[in-house]
């Protein structure tokens, strides 16, 4: 079972990725992870995509395409060929060319919309934080500390979590990530998501489709 989930910064892709990872024993890709890691190496190429994630733009088609295709190769090169394997992708396919290239790759079984506001996500944003260390998110406004209490590490924000960038990243999530719905409406495994509900709930409500 393939799934994609789909939705606008800080709608909960990667909460409920965690969530699902486990219930369905997935493998969790995420682009934004992937890009993270590479954008830490300290190259030429590492520092143009700090600098576009910082900012809140995407990175090309054709290098996140590259990305993920490696990605997969190393993934199938761990698993002998009568294995089989889902996969859950967190933060792509995230434009049409994307999507079309994912499609050609690999059967999408199903294309989770997580459906959260604007004016929800410029409050969430404010508020999220996670270790530095072990990646457990945290909100600022329920923490005393900013120790985590699973590893110890330091609590923080990332960098790309302001209200500007949020905004801006949504808007770019309108513009070009949203005609994603428009070319996948009409598959026959494209549920749509209220991510404005409790973490549970949200889950709940997947369950109920990937069932
Ligand atoms: P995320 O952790 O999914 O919110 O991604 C963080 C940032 O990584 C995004 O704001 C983009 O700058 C970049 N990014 C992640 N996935 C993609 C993608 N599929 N296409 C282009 N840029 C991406």
């Amino acid at each position: 079972m393939n799934v994609i989930l789909i939705g606008p910064p800080l709608c909960g892709k990667g909460t409920q990725a965690k969530l699902l990872k486990e219930k369905f024993n997935l493998i969790h890709l995420s682009t934004g992870e992937m890009l993270r890691e590479i954008s830490s190496h300290g190259t030429k190429l590492a520092n143009e995509i700090k600098s576009l994630i910082d900012n809140g733009h995407f990175v090309s088609d054709e290098l996140i395409i590259e990305v993920v295709k490696n990605k997969l190769d190393e993934i199938n090169s761990q698993h002998d060929n009568n294995s089989q394997y889902g996969l859950l992708f967190d933060g792509f396919p995230r434009t049409v060319a994307q999507a079309k290239a994912l499609e050609n790759i690999l059967k999408i079984d199903y294309i989770l919309e997580i459906v959260v506001s604007k004016e929800e996500i410029a409050r969430r944003v404010v508020d999220r934080a996670s270790c530095s260390k072990c990646g457990k998110a945290y909100l600022l406004s329920n923490i005393k500390t900013d120790i985590c209490e699973v590893c110890g590490g330091k609590i923080t924000q990332r960098k790309d979590d302001t209200k500007e960038i949020a905004e801006a990243r949504y808007d770019e999530y309108m513009f070009k990530t949203y005609p994603i719905i428009e070319y996948f409406k009409n598959h026959n495994g494209y549920h749509k998501i209220d991510g404005e509900k409790s973490t549970e709930m949200v889950f709940d409500q997947i369950c109920k489709v990937l069932k």
